[in-house]
């Protein structure tokens, strides 16, 4: 393996004397909170960082210069080596539900906020140890970064909300897990780092000003002039919708733990995440999830029991009446299922080529994925196949009933073409991506899976395009630790 090295010119140590060029207005609203809510932290410097890329698009969108985020400050910052003025950096509070299990203190342990820009959070991850980093070195590996950066991307492309990639570098360090690992860090942008941990935090502290300044804060940023109850209804719905689209692209996020879970909606904290291949309701990817909490199919369950922990902390919010405030709740979350059943067979009717599908249509769709589990096809491939009329063999009788219905349809082949990608990030172009990075230094291939992915509904290269060889399966990833 080379050691990750620094280019010639960029070592991503400011002089002093030289003028500062990138300025970035930085809000830092969620700094003028309560210092219990953070920990003020700054970035510690790596020694030899390196720019792998930065995502001009989105820095466009922040109202950021991309040539000058690719320049030596720009690098500077990205590695945690130099602070733009104005940023004013801090680790955040939270706990969490990991598999089931409440931990009261977990917090940001290897990322660090600089601040707002343009009303969204700009993170850096893997940026050195903070106060919550309890026995974690808060370094990140260029593997997981590189995953994410490519997934997250994949899932904006694909019209799915999500936190975005800045930024990502290599630090010229090694960081230590089963063996040693090239060093990267990664710049996230996202509407809010605000989870349902976050809420939990101050719940289990019996800390109620918190929990009422976290909401004011929380309803300001995405729900402005909503009451707590709307606003809970908000994340209820988002996170309703957010499920459904995972499943409509055989999403599996890894880690639904209530720290992963955004109050915003997006999808957040991208580790073991995968799309299947083959399509298995069961497939779990996360070498650490032993029970399948966190299957694929299990997916808007958890998300609804994680959405019954946010309700469970913002009860005193519901009602002064304890009663009345579960009871609220409880007809609250009732309105998951709904939300959930409306966005998923919408979804699903329309990679069928249906424009609205009713719940006559749910068999239709219900009998296309079993015989697909059935089969193990592959997901993506096969509802792609559907815009050519093309179904795999022995799907033919399910195929008749299909076409019947779909002479109410005359646009849908234009409809299944765009609703159903020929190009995810399949696990094997990551890993493959990922190895060709860290053990050959070569970043072409995640270059290359980065541009084909930016256009998820062309037709593509069959290499982006067709499934894994059974020997070319990836079956299993790997926390982003
Ligand atoms: P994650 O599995 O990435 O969602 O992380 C769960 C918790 O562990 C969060 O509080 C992280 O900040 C923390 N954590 C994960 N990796 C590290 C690390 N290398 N150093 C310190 N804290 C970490
Ligand atoms: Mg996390």
């Amino acid at each position: 393996m080379p050691t990750p090295r620094a280019a010639p010119g960029l070592s991503g140590v400011r002089s002093s004397e030289q003028a500062v060029t990138l300025r970035i207005a930085f809000d830092n609203t969620y700094a003028r909170l309560p210092e219990r809510f953070f920990a003020r932290t700054e970035p510690t410097p790596v020694a030899a960082p390196r720019l792998i890329r930065v995502n001009a698009g989105l820095a466009t969108e922040l109202g950021l210069d991309p040539e000058a985020l690719t320049g030596a400050e720009g690098l500077a910052m990205f590695a945690g080596n130099w602070l733009p003025e104005g940023a004013e950096p801090l680790a955040m509070a939270y706990s969490g539900h990991q598999f089931g299990h409440f931990s009261p203190q977990l917090g940001d342990g290897r990322a660090i906020l600089l601040g707002e820009v343009a009303g969204r959070d700009v993170q850096l991850k893997g940026s050195g140890p903070t106060p919550f980093s309890r026995r974690g070195d808060g370094r990140a590996a260029l593997g997981p970064v590189l995953r994410e950066y490519i997934v997250s991307e994949a899932m904006w492309a694909l019209g799915v909300p999500t936190t975005r990639a800045l930024a990502a570098v290599t630090t010229g360090e090694w960081v230590m897990r089963e063996t040693a690992l090239p060093g990267a860090v990664f710049t996230r942008v996202a509407a809010s780092h605000l989870r349902v941990g976050t809420f939990q935090y101050f719940a289990a502290r019996g800390d109620l000003e918190g929990l009422r300044i976290l909401t004011d804060y929380a309803i300001a940023r995405h729900d402005p002039g909503a009451s707590d109850r709307e606003f809970f209804e908000g994340v209820v719905r988002r996170q309703a919708r957010l499920v459904a689209q995972w499943l409509s692209l055989g999403f599996i996020h890894g880690v639904m733990n209530t720290d992963n879970s955004s109050i915003s909606g997006e999808t957040i904290d991208y580790g073991p995440c995968a799309f299947l291949d083959a399509y298995d309701p069961v497939a779990v990817f996360s070498a650490i999830d032993q029970q399948g909490r966190y299957a694929f199919g299990q997916q808007p369950r958890i998300a609804q029991w994680n959405l019954a922990r946010l309700a469970e902390a913002m009860l005193p919010l519901f009602d002064a009446d304890e009663e009345k405030a579960v009871a609220y709740a409880e007809e609250a979350l009732g309105g998951f299922a709904a939300t959930f059943q409306d966005a998923w067979l919408g979804a699903m009717g329309r990679k069928l080529g249906l424009t609205a599908a009713t719940p006559d249509d749910a068999a239709l769709v219900q009998d296309l994925l079993r015989l697909m589990a059935e089969t193990g096809a592959d997901f993506t491939q096969t509802f792609r196949q559907l815009g050519d009329d093309v179904v795999p063999a022995g799907f033919e009788a399910w195929a008749e009933r299909w076409r019947q219905r779909r002479e109410a349809e005359p646009g849908w082949q234009a409809l299944i073409r765009a609703t159903n990608p020929a190009v995810i990030p399949r696990n094997h172009l990551v890993e493959a991506a990922i190895v060709a990075a860290v053990e050959r230094d070569d970043f072409t291939v995640f270059e290359a899976l980065l541009a084909a992915t930016a256009r998820p509904f062309d037709d593509a290269d069959a290499a982006f395009t067709t499934p894994p060889l059974p020997e070319q399966r990836v079956m299993q990833t790997f926390c982003g630790t």
